[in-house]
C-alpha cells in the first residue's frame, strides 16, 4: 500500500502517517518526489484499514499496488531510481554507463592491464570476476580474496570502480569490502537468503535474470533486496535458456523496455553471457542501447585466447574500444550520452590497500 501525500504536505502530516503505519504493526517507508512525498506501507498482510490512512489531513490518495512486488514497481515510485556505484557513475538518468572487463580476475597484470584498457576506451567501471560459479565444479573458480585484493590494486590504478559477484552470504561480505557493486549472477537470482544479505549489506547490487526466470521473477528477486531497505539495485537481462543452440542464451531485448516500464530501477544488458559469441557482442550491445538499455556489462579480456574463462564470448581490446564508440554514437542518436569514465586515482588520496608503496 502505498500513501501518497499532497505535494504541499507539511513535514508534520508526513510524521502522522508514519507514526499511524507504525501504530497499526507496519514499516513505514517515505520516500521523497520531485513532485510530492509518499509514503509505502511494508508488510502489508491484507487486513491494513486504508481508510484511516485517507482521513489524515495531507493525504492525497491511497493506492493498493496489485503487483506481487511492490516496491520495485513503477507504482510504488513513478520516477526513476538512480543508482550511483561511484561519483559520477550513475544508472537510471540520461547518462550512460559502460561495465567491461575480463569474466574472471586471473593475475595482477592481468586485470590493472584490462582495467587500463576499459578506461582508455572509455568505460566507466571494472567487471571481473574474483568467486566464479562455474557449471563445472571441476572448472577454474576464481581466486577468491586474492582475486578481490586485485581488484582493489585495478581500482587504485585506474579510478574505475568494481563490480564483482558475490556467489553466498559468507563470500558477500568479502566482496562488499571491496566491490562498489555487488553482482548477483544468474544462478543466484532466486537465492533468497543472498538476496537478504545484500539487501541488508546496503551496497549497490547488480542483479542478473536467472536463465529460466520471468520478468516477474526478476522484479520479485529484486524486491527482496528493498524489501530489506536497499533501493540501490540494478536489473540485468543476460539471456535465457531457449531450444535454439546457435547461441549460448537468447538475449531477450524486449526484456529492456519491459521491465523499465514495470520499475523505477534501471535495467542493463549483458550482451556477453546474453549470446555467448564474440561477433555477437558489438550488434547486441549497439541494439540493448538503443532499446534503451541504462548500462551495458561486457566482457573484455587482453588476450581473450588465454581466458581461464568465457574467452570465447570475451572481445578483444579494440573490438570494445569500437562498441564504446558506436554506444556513443546511438546514445546520442536517442538524446542520451554514455558516461566518461571517472577521473583516476587522485595522488594524495588514500591508497587503496594499507602499506601499498
Ligand atoms: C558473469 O558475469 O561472468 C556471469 C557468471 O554471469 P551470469 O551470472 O549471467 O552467468
Ligand atoms: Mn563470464
Amino acid at each position: 500500500m502505498l500513501v501518497v501525500m499532497n505535494h504541499d504536505a507539511t513535514r508534520e502530516q508526513i510524521a502522522r502517517v508514519v507514526e499511524l503505519i507504525e501504530e497499526m504493526g507496519y514499516q513505514a517507508r517515505p520516500m521523497p518526489g520531485a513532485q510530492r512525498t509518499s509514503v509505502g506501507l511494508v508488510g502489508n498482510d491484507g487486513r491494513v484499514d486504508g481508510s484511516r490512512l485517507e482521513a489524515l489531513d495531507g493525504v492525497a490518495d491511497v493506492i493498493h499496488v496489485s503487483k506481487p512486488y511492490k516496491q520495485v514497481s513503477r507504482e510504488w515510485r513513478p520516477e526513476n531510481t538512480l543508482v550511483t556505484i561511484a561519483p559520477g557513475v550513475v544508472f537510471g538518468g540520461a547518462q550512460i554507463p559502460i561495465i567491461a572487463g575480463p569474466c574472471s580476475v586471473e593475475s595482477a597484470e592481468q586485470i590493472v592491464l584490462a582495467a587500463q584498457q576499459v578506461r582508455e576506451a572509455g568505460g566507466a567501471a571494472l567487471r571481473g570476476g574474483a568467486y566464479k560459479p562455474r557449471s563445472s565444479p571441476y572448472s577454474f573458480q576464481g581466486l577468491g580474496p586474492k582475486g578481490l585484493e586485485l581488484l582493489a590494486l585495478a581500482r587504485s590504478e585506474t579510478g574505475l570502480p568494481i563490480v564483482t559477484e558475490a556467489l553466498d552470504d559468507e563470500g558477500a561480505h568479502l566482496v562488499a569490502e571491496v566491490a562498489d557493486c555487488i553482482q548477483i549472477g544468474a544462478r543466484n537470482m532466486q537465492n533468497y537468503s543472498l538476496l537478504r544479505t545484500v539487501g541488508r549489506i546496503g551496497k549497490p547490487v547488480l542483479l542478473k535474470r536467472g536463465m529460466s526466470a520471468t520478468i516477474t521473477d526478476l522484479l520479485m528477486s529484486a524486491e527482496y533486496i528493498l524489501a530489506e531497505g536497499n533501493s540501490q539495485v540494478i536489473l540485468c537481462e543476460r539471456g535465457i535458456r531457449s531450444f535454439d543452440p546457435s547461441t549460448r542464451n537468447l538475449f531477450d531485448l524486449t526484456a529492456i523496455p519491459l521491465v523499465q516500464k514495470l520499475s523505477h530501477l534501471p535495467m542493463v544488458a549483458d550482451p556477453s553471457h546474453g549470446t555467448g559469441l564474440r561477433d555477437k557482442v558489438l550488434p547486441m550491445g549497439r541494439a540493448a542501447i538503443a532499446a534503451g538499455a541504462d548500462g551495458l556489462l561486457v566482457e573484455m579480456h587482453p588476450n581473450p585466447e588465454r581466458a581461464l574463462s568465457d574467452g570465447g564470448q570475451s572481445l578483444h581490446p579494440e573490438q570494445f574500444v569500437r562498441l564504446v564508440r558506436e554506444a556513443r554514437a546511438i546514445a546520442e542518436a536517442i538524446g542520451r550520452s554514455i558516461t566518461p569514465a571517472p577521473s583516476p586515482a587522485r595522488e594524495g588520496s588514500p591508497p587503496a590497500r594499507p602499506g601499498r608503496q
